[in-house]
Parts: C-alpha cells; sequence; structure tokens
C-alpha cells in the first residue's frame, strides 16, 4: 500500500480542511463498489472536491509526490473501476452535483459529474424531452460514472450508450491541466474524437468535471409488451426474428429468465404473471402518433406469439409500465441478496448470435458444473450470464470459475462479440484483456495512457498494467 506522505497531507488539509476524511469507518465504504466477487482495498484518505480547481490541486500534488488517486461517482461499479488496489487517494465526485444549466433552445444540458442520472432523466421529462442514457442503476449511480463507463441500459437499442448524448466535457488531466473538449454544435471533426476517446475510459484519463448532454423530444405514446415463453431458448430465439420481422426500431427489449424472475419478485414481494415460466420478454415501442404505436405493438405481439410466447400482455399506461421497469431493474440488487457469491458477466454480441451465446453459456456452465442465470439487453446483444456459487464449496467455485470465465469469453469473441458491453474492464476483467484485444490494439491502449498520465498516477492497475 502506498504510504501518504505527512507533507501532502497537509497540504490536502489545507485545500479541503473537513472534506478531506481519514477515519477507517469512512475509508471501508470508499473500499469496494458493486463488484461481488471483487474485495476492497482501502484508501489512504479521501476528498470531496467541489471545483475542477481543487482537482486540478490535487493531481499536481499527487504528481509530485507520486500518489495514486482513483476517481470515483456513486460506487456502484460493475467491474472494480472504483476501488483503490494500492490505497492512496480516492477522489469522491459526490459533492459535485449541480445542473449548471438547462439550455432549452439548444435541447442540452449541462451538468456536474456527480448528479444522480436519474435526476437529468426527471428535469428533462418536466421539459418534455427525455434523456436517452437510462442504465438500470440510474436512481443510484452519477452521471460522471456513467460517462467513464459509457453506461448502456435499456433503451440502448434506440438511443444508444451514455457516450450518444455527450457533446461536451471539461477534463482535468491527470497532469493537472484542465481542458474544455466539445462544445453544444452537433457537428464537429476539429482534430482527433477526444471526447470519445475518453468516454468509456473508466477514469484512468481524465477527471470528469462537467459534462453537457444533448436532449432528445419525448415521445408522446409509449406501450411495453411482456411475453413470457415456455424456455429461455424460445425467449432468446424469438429476439432477432422481432427485430427483423417487426419493422420497427423497439425503444427496449430486455429478456430475464425465470431464476432472475423468481428471486426479484421475492425480493421485491410481489406477483408477476407466469413466474414459473421459463423466461420473459419485455419489449418497449413508443412514437408520437398513437395508431402507429399500437400497429407497432400488435405486430410485435403477433410476432410473439408466432414464436411461442404463452401469452403477451400490454402495459399502456405509466403506472403498469413502471412496475414492469421495476422487476427488470431490480435484478442485480436482488441477486446480491439471495446469491451474494457470484460473478456477472456482461458478454455482447451481433444481435443475431444471441442465441448462439445463450446456449454456448449454458453448455458451459454445465461443464464446470455451476448454476447460472441470465438476463439483460437482448435487442442489443448484450446480456448478463451469471455464475453462482450456490451451495458449492469455495474451493469447488474459485477452481470452476476461472475455466469458465475463459470459456465464455472464448465464445463472445468467436460470435464476433466482446467480452463488456457496458460493465468495463477495470481490475475485473483486466486479465482477460488479451482474449479480445491483440497484442497492437493493447500496445495503442498503454501508449495513450502514458501521453495523458506520464506517472501513470490517475486509477492505475485498470484496465491495463503498465
Ligand atoms: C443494480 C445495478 C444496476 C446496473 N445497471 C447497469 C446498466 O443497466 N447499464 C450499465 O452500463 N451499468 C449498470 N450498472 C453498473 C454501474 O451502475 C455503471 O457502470 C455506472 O455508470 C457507474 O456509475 P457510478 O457513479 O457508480 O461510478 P463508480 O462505480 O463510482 O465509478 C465507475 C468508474 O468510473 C470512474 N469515474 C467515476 N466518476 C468519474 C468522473 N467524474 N471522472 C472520471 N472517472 C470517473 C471510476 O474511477 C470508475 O473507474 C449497474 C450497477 C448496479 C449496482
Amino acid at each position: 500500500m502506498i504510504e501518504i506522505q505527512e507533507e501532502l497531507l497537509n497540504s490536502l488539509k489545507e485545500i479541503f480542511g473537513d472534506r478531506m476524511k481519514l477515519e477507517r469507518d469512512f475509508l471501508e465504504k470508499y473500499s469496494r463498489d458493486e463488484t461481488a466477487e471483487l474485495e476492497g482495498s482501502m484508501p489512504g484518505i479521501v476528498l470531496f472536491p467541489l471545483t475542477p480547481e481543487e482537482i486540478s490541486s490535487v493531481m499536481k500534488l499527487a504528481n509530485q509526490y507520486k500518489v495514486p488517486v482513483t476517481p470515483r461517482g456513486a460506487g456502484t461499479g460493475l467491474s472494480g473501476g472504483a476501488i483503490p488496489p494500492s490505497g492512496g487517494i480516492v477522489l469522491s465526485l459526490e459533492k459535485m452535483n449541480r445542473i449548471i444549466e438547462f439550455d432549452e433552445e439548444n435541447m442540452m444540458i449541462t451538468v456536474e459529474p456527480g448528479v444522480i442520472t436519474n435526476e437529468i432523466q426527471k428535469l428533462a421529462d418536466r421539459h418534455g424531452l427525455i434523456y436517452g442514457g437510462d442504465p438500470c442503476s440510474s436512481d443510484s449511480s452519477t452521471i460522471g460514472g456513467n460517462v467513464a463507463e459509457n453506461a448502456g441500459g435499456n433503451k440502448v437499442l434506440k438511443y444508444g450508450p451514455t457516450g450518444y448524448h455527450v457533446y461536451a466535457l471539461e477534463v482535468v488531466l491527470p497532469t493537472g491541466e484542465i481542458v474544455q473538449f466539445g462544445g453544444k454544435r452537433i457537428k464537429d471533426v476539429t482534430g482527433f474524437d477526444m471526447i470519445h476517446l475518453l468516454i468509456g475510459s473508466e477514469g484512468t484519463l481524465g477527471i470528469v468535471t462537467k459534462i453537457t448532454l444533448r436532449l432528445l423530444p419525448k415521445p408522446k405514446y409509449s406501450v411495453a409488451l411482456l411475453a413470457p415463453f415456455e424456455s429461455v431458448e424460445k425467449a432468446i430465439d424469438a429476439v432477432p426474428k422481432l427485430m427483423v420481422k417487426s419493422g420497427t426500431m423497439p425503444s427496449s427489449l430486455e429478456f430475464m429468465d425465470r431464476s432472475s424472475i423468481q428471486s426479484t419478485c421475492k425480493f421485491l414481494n410481489i406477483e408477476f404473471p407466469y413466474s414459473d415460466a421459463g423466461a420473459h420478454l419485455i419489449i418497449e415501442v413508443e412514437g408520437n402518433n398513437k395508431t402507429a404505436v399500437s400497429d407497432d405493438y400488435e405486430r410485435i405481439g403477433d410476432i410473439c406469439l408466432e414464436e411461442g410466447a404463452l401469452e403477451v400482455f400490454v402495459a399502456d399506461n405509466r403506472n403498469t409500465r413502471e412496475k414492469l421497469w421495476k422487476v427488470r431493474k431490480s435484478i442485480a440488487e436482488a441477486l446480491s441478496v439471495y446469491s451474494p457469491v457470484h460473478c456477472m458477466e456482461d458478454v455482447s454480441v451481433p444481435m443475431a448470435r444471441i442465441p448462439e451465446l445463450i446456449k454456448g453459456a449454458e453448455k458451459i456452465a454445465e461443464k464446470h458444473g455451476l448454476e447460472m442465470l441470465s438476463f439483460g439487453h437482448a435487442g442489443d446483444g448484450n446480456v448478463h450470464v451469471t455464475f453462482v456459487k450456490g451451495d458449492r464449496t469455495e474451493e469447488y467455485w474459485k477452481a470452476h470459475l476461472e475455466p469458465a470465465l475463459i470459456e465464455l469469453y472464448e465464445l463472445a469473441r468467436d460470435l464476433g462479440g466482446c467480452i463488456s458491453g457496458e460493465h468495463g474492464i477495470g481490475l475485473k476483467r483486466k486479465k482477460y484483456l488479451p482474449i479480445i484485444l491483440d497484442e497492437s490494439q493493447i500496445r495503442l491502449i498503454k501508449g495513450i495512457k502514458r501521453i495523458f498520465d506520464p506517472n501513470n498516477i490517475l486509477n492505475p492497475g485498470k484496465i491495463v498494467d503498465l
């Protein structure tokens, strides 16, 4: 563990006063994120900056004293990105949580990184607009964390991941310079696309201190369908057919298997139709024309039935839609309660290969004698295959998880996919990166990191080791 020198502590205390925390109980909370299988690592101190200038001072001091700095949003990450593996400084962006500007004329909003995503969604909604980013953690994760992870979520199919909505960033570089990238212009090919290099860089290239997001007109009508299927196979086989044959682009096409549904219903203490069915799909369509929306959902419903759905339920008001989504959005939480020892994966493949992914993953689980459940954003090819320890011994779990993971990643690669669609590499998948990226790609990542961060001070040990 890196020791924080007395002199450095004194300088930081002068800047931060009681926004610098050293108490053990406090540090513990900042030692981990939501990645079930990763242990925490204690930071030496936690700082709560309020301005980019304060962050700039921290980075200059950190370079001078060679102490690592780990940026942190809400700590909901699922790849260990906010864990400080060698201690040092955790820089929590929680208190930088102001909405800076709501620019209705340009349909843009500018916020600080600690704003909870859901606040942006609610504000946009009040103005008849939407923010298209919608991770299942939207009521707890920060927009800064979403940008750093290029978070996906439930509406990626229609609106794209977080990065599609970001038009400008203010960033404190690892060396302490404060840089503005982009602006409210829609088009910009002036130089390299630095914004999209920073998005998804998992807090390794800079600390995001201001974000400008584009908002979109809110569709007038929105309908969600719930389609239970007898088996996972039938549900997942229907996904590419729905996408190709329906002649419309759903805003969401989510998949939940029986174990996911049953544990979530138990967790929420609610009843769910056909909760003993093998799997359910949630399909949402939206638009401005009521007749067109109902034509779309009727066609989608018919295809579901042709593909073997046991029934199709229509949620056409806000209340019933929200109830449906509550179940989908609570799966990860229920999993943490009922199966605390698990490994939630995030493989992503081209949409048409999703049936092969699920069937292959089931075979891998069976071969290694592991329990498996799956849920996720099937319409965009991103499924959270999750291995569960259940009543297996610790030794069994440890010995079989690793080879199962490697086979899952190789399967995703061979299907034209990747090892993480939205949760990132962080600490969790670092050693598996060579399964999916070749030497030249990894050399480029390391080279870019060195240019941004010559002393390897910002979030070291994430994505790649230098
Ligand atoms: C129940 C649950 C559901 C989830 N659902 C989804 C989902 O649907 N889609 C999805 O993509 N993810 C999902 N996640 C994962 C997680 O919520 C996202 O990765 C989210 O973007 C993390 O945000 P955070 O504020 O918690 O960031 P943290 O976990 O605190 O940090 C994540 C990474 O971002 C870096 N970081 C944070 N803030 C900044 C900043 N301002 N500047 C630079 N780097 C920064 C950190 O160093 C770290 O590497 C879910 C997690 C949970 C627990």
